[in-house]
């Protein structure tokens, strides 16, 4: 058969990889949200993860930008549809990250970076096997997770209290996290998770 009825040759397309999902977990004050905004100015196209809580938004937190604040209804509405890809109560309030945005952005071969306490990286790791990395931020003592978490002043004493108590629980589970980085000198610590990120990307 003549070759003008074979059907035009394309470029072969090759298939896309996934990206990856970093979660960064540490006890409440440890530098997450810090750690995660200065590695996004390093990393512009790395996506964060707004996730929902059913807590009382801070002063200076905006609604859809630092979380999606919502009634414990709404809460077990997005649960019960499926609609979380890992929730969590953490200090008396839930906690979950909307499914579609993590799965659509690795889906298209980018990459993404989750804030969430270790309840949710044990969910994200089963979830996601090898492409979730997970990197805990340790503080470099108690002792100054104290006066950090003061220094902040978000919260009150009662929720430092209860925050500090939670601390001693979570770094337990600081050895089962792919990498562990001290955020003693937060330019240091930046730099650590920088390069994590950019060896996973490296690796593909
Ligand atoms: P998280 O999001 O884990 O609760 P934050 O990023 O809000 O923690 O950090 C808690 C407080 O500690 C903030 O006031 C922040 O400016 C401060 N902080 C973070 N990293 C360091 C660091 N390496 N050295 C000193 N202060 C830090
Ligand atoms: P905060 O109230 O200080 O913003 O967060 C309290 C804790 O909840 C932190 O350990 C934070 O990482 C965790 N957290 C925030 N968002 C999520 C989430 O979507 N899922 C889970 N499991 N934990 C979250």
């Amino acid at each position: 058969m003549g070759s003008a009825l074979a059907s035009p040759r394309r470029a072969p397309t090759k298939p896309r990889r996934a990206g990856h999902v970093f979660v960064i977990s540490s006890p409440s004050g440890g530098g997450k949200t810090t750690v995660v905004d200065r590695l996004r100015r390093r990393l512009p196209r790395l996506k964060r993860s707004v996730s929902v809580t059913t807590r009382s938004p801070r002063a200076g937190e905006r609604n859809g930008r630092d979380y999606y604040f919502v009634s414990e209804q709404r809460f077990d509405q997005l649960r019960r549809r499926k609609q979380l890809l890992e929730w969590a109560k953490v200090h008396g309030a839930y906690y979950g990250t909307p499914r579609r945005p993590v799965l659509d952005t690795i889906a298209r071969g980018r990459d993404m970076i989750l804030s969430i306490d270790v309840q949710g990286a044990r969910q994200i790791q089963r979830a996601l096997g090898r492409r979730a990395v997970l990197v805990f931020l340790l503080p470099p003592s108690i002792a100054d997770l104290r006066r950090r978490l003061h220094q902040r002043r978000t919260d009150t004493s009662e929720a430092i209290r209860k925050r500090l108590a939670a601390a001693r629980r979570e770094l337990a589970c600081a050895s089962w996290y792919d990498v562990r980085v001290v955020n003693d000198h937060l330019e240091r610590a930046v730099r650590d998770v920088l390069a994590v990120v950019r060896t996973t990307q490296q690796k593909g």
